[in-house]
């Protein structure tokens, strides 16, 4: 099979260029047809590139793949990759599972995959606070912290081996009342396109002491530019944590009926909006809560309906009445003071008693007065509210078939549960219509709402999902909508969303663009900003 080149280089180039990457980080740290070198998938692989193929006829495969371990290692190989104009994609870990992996946008990129460079350089504790290379995981800095024992508890997303830093700038989230990472995000190091190195607000001080106290330096605030984009390369990030609390408790709450999901969030929503409830409560349909039940029977009743179509809703509401649960159930945490928080729940109570049918449940966890808690006092959880990272979630990908995938659609509503239950019962019907499940993970926060509709198919099934994806995006937008995050396939659909005053915000990135990577040497399509020069989008 011919070698997979980067676009306009022959392969003598090409030799020449893995010579010379080889020379800069070694010839271990090379791969030379991307076929190998890359963390453990889901699959057990080790090869570069979508682990869930949408449309394969994009062959979105690298080139090869560089894996530096120094920042200096990193200035080489972004100037290499100007001299002989090839592009590289920027990946920390390359765990971002569901958005293309570490495929690149344009075919023959070569992989930089950051995950050598792994050293946690600082946690903080009296402050709480962390700053990490690009390799380091949640499953790094949780063990860090426990090995330490310090009193923190650092947040984690759904699956815990990706890379604090890569989910941060993708605006990823986790569990903890610090878990919007992109707003806990506090100090930036950057390799910029032409080698430079550039750190932002208060890390811009020599010397400085405030780099992941103070955001905001003094003058413009750069961080945004660099938050799913393609002009650097973040080498460095700080991030707050979330202190030990004294006192903890996990609730949940369940509303028995479909058309009371606005009830549900607009009750959340305004309980954040006042402090009340300080982590995102992440709500499941009937099909997610079967897929957490321990009840074999629920089981039993669904999985004869595993294939190729969709459960249909008779056999879901037979479970759900097995399971003896509500259509939507809220699951959150409260963290502080056993006052605090004992106070905080009987507000919750008062407010989510104006609905009949609404069940509400909660375990505590304590220490002695004045002690903090370990997540260990706690034990791990369904949803890791405490941050104990966990990878159970993947098992839940195989059910249609071995080697299943999946993919996010993930649009930005606001938080009334008005107009999420009017775009959910779109994009249901969307997705029955397709053959697939529905499968709720809904984020509120105060004011908004991710509506995160995971959409699990087996290899076969690619193209089918990637229609469905389409057809939810078109859906979207006329409902006035978008993502917040998207496939590698949907990147340059997402952008031109984004369109006020004929698109002027797009136009002044891409002088950016233009002006700090003329040769477009950095994850071209990246979000689907691309130099003005390139005609051929892939
Ligand atoms: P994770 O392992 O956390 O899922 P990835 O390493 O796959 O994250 O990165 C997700 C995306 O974030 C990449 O596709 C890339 O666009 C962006 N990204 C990751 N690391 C960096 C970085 N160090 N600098 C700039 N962008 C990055």
């Amino acid at each position: 099979m011919a070698h997979i080149l980067p676009p306009g280089i022959d392969n003598a180039t090409f030799q020449n260029i893995l010579n010379e990457l080889s020379e800069i980080v070694g010839e271990a740290n090379v791969s030379r047809d991307g076929l190998s070198g890359s963390l453990e998938g889901p699959h057990g692989q080790h090869t570069y590139g979508d682990a869930y193929v949408l449309q394969p006829a994009n062959g979105r495969d690298p080139s090869a793949a560089v894996r530096p371990r120094l920042v200096s290692e990193v200035q080489d190989i972004v100037r290499l990759a100007n001299k002989y104009k090839f592009p590289l994609w920027t990946v920390s870990r390359g765990k971002n599972l569901g958005y293309g992996g570490t495929a690149p946008i344009v075919r023959g990129s070569v992989v930089l995959d950051l995950h050598r460079m792994n050293k946690i350089i600082e946690v903080n504790e009296e402050y709480a606070y962390a700053i990490v290379e690009p390799g380091v995981s949640f499953f790094d800095l949780y063990n860090y912290v426990q090995e330490k024992r310090l009193n923190l508890w650092p947040s984690v997303p759904a699956i815990g081996w990706g890379s604090v830093l890569g989910n941060t700038l993708e605006r990823g989230f986790g569990y903890t009342p610090n878990g919007e990472h992109s707003q806990q995000q506090c100090g930036m190091e950057v390799v910029l396109p032409n080698g430079e190195i550039v750190r932002a607000g208060m890390g811009a001080m020599e010397g400085s002491k405030t780099f992941a106290l103070f955001k905001g330096g003094f003058g413009p605030s750069i961080d945004g530019l660099f938050y799913q984009s393609n002009l650097g390369i973040v080498t460095q990030l700080g991030l707050h944590l979330t202190p030990a609390p004294e006192h903890y408790m996990t609730c949940e709450v369940s509303v028995s009926r479909e058309e009371d999901l606005p009830f549900l969030v607009s009750t959340i929503s305004d309980l954040m909006r006042r402090n009340i409830i300080q982590n995102s409560p992440s709500i499941s349909n009937v099909l997610r809560q079967c897929f957490f039940s321990r009840d074999p029977k629920v089981l039993e009743i669904i999985s004869p309906h595993f294939g190729n179509t969709c459960i249909p809703e008779t056999v879901l509401a037979k479970a759900q009445k097995q399971m003896g649960c509500g259509f939507w159930k809220a699951q959150f945490a409260l963290y502080g003071t056993v006052e605090i928080v004992r106070a905080s729940w009987s507000a919750i109570e008062r407010n989510f008693s104006r609905l009949s049918g609404t069940v509400l449940w909660k375990k505590e966890a304590t220490n002695r007065a004045g002690d903090f808690l370990t997540t260990m006092d706690v034990g791990p959880e369904e949803i890791p509210h405490t941050g104990i990272p966990t990878l159970e979630p993947l098992k839940l990908l195989e059910y249609r078939g071995p080697g299943g995938g999946h993919t996010c659609f993930s649009p930005i509503l606001p938080p009334s549960g008005r107009e999420l239950y009017a775009w959910y019962l779109t994009a249901k019907q969307r997705t029955i219509d397709a053959g697939f499940d529905f499968f709720a993970d809904f984020h509120v926060y105060a004011r908004y709402v991710i509506a995160i509709e995971l959409v699990v198919f087996a290899p076969a099934e690619g193209q089918r999902c990637g229609d469905l994806y389409r057809n939810l995006l078109e859906d979207a937008v006329q409902q006035g909508y978008s993502e917040y995050r998207t496939h590698i396939d949907y990147m340059d659909a997402i952008a031109s969303h984004f369109d006020f005053n004929k698109g002027a915000l797009r136009k002044y990135v891409q002088v950016l663009k233009d002006t700090f990577d003329p040769n477009g040497v950095i994850s071209p399509g990246k979000s689907g900003i691309w130099n003005s020069s390139v005609s051929d989008r892939a």
